[in-house]
């Protein structure tokens, strides 16, 4: 069976990914018990393990219920603030499940959150709160540095990989990225599609490297158009793509 991924919407703008074959089940970073535990009872899957990207309550709130339920094995970074986690991973390591058949790669991504994990395999990334459709994490836990380096992790990765994010959020950040760019037209292009879309109720997920690459603020700190943008809005930046990413998300938060 192909893996099917599915999106079971929890809390404001969470989602919790659904990977499945079927017949077995994972669920990435359940914020929430309930909706996935009825999502995986009414399409009768069994649970097979759950993948955790951050420490972030809305993303691990519903694992004490879930686990109370299935016994099953949960991936997830390094920090003694996920006490649940029994597979701890780091950089280069690799996730290899059976049912549904998975192998993730691993990559710290520290900004949002110091020990924030994404995982990709050659078809999909999951990027929790390090790379959002159109935009970023909020630096929580670290500097423009480092999240910029984090981003910069993807620049080897095919443009056709899809983009399975934690929250939806693709709008709002269309509005914000057309501030910053506001003649980028696949922008405008995404834009008009995201609303169609949240009009209709539906998700915007998943997108593509590829289209994030041509819209997403955050990962365009070399681009021209940016940087001019980021000396607007912060005169005398320059154009070091870690100033010019930090101006960028100040100027988001503000
Ligand atoms: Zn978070």
């Amino acid at each position: 069976m192909p893996l099917t991924i599915e999106a079971v919407p929890v809390l404001e703008t969470n989602y919790v990914w659904a990977l499945h074959d079927g017949s077995h089940c994972v669920l990435v970073d359940p914020g929430s018990a309930a909706e996935p535990l009825a999502f995986l009872e009414k399409n009768r899957l069994e649970l097979t393990a759950i993948l955790i990207t951050h420490h972030h309550r809305d993303h691990t709130g519903g694992l004490g219920d879930i686990l109370s339920r299935h016994e099953v094995p949960v991936w997830g970074p390094r920090d003694a603030r996920i006490e649940q986690v029994t597979r701890p991973v780091g950089e280069g390591d690799r996730i290899e499940i059976d049912r549904p058949s998975l192998s993730f790669q691993v990559l710290e991504t520290p900004g949002h959150t110091t020990s924030h994990i994404m995982l990709h395999d050659d078809e999909r990334l999951i990027s929790g709160d390090t790379l959002f459709s159109i935009g970023c994490g909020r630096l929580f836990e670290g500097t423009p540095e480092q999240m910029l380096a984090s981003l910069d992790k993807l620049s080897n990765l095919s443009g056709e990989l899809k983009i399975y994010c934690g929250h939806e959020y693709t709008l709002d950040n269309c509005r914000f990225a057309l501030e910053v760019e506001p003649d980028n037209m696949a922008l405008k292009q995404r834009f008009e599609e995201a609303r169609g879309l949240r009009e209709q109720g539906r998700i915007t997920l998943p997108s593509t490297l590829a289209e994030e690459r041509a819209t997403n603020p955050f990962l365009r700190a070399r681009e021209p158009a940016v940087i001019e943008a980021a000396n607007r809005r912060e005169p005398g930046t320059g154009n070091n793509p870690a100033a010019v990413f930090g101006v960028i998300r100040r100027w988001k938060d503000g």
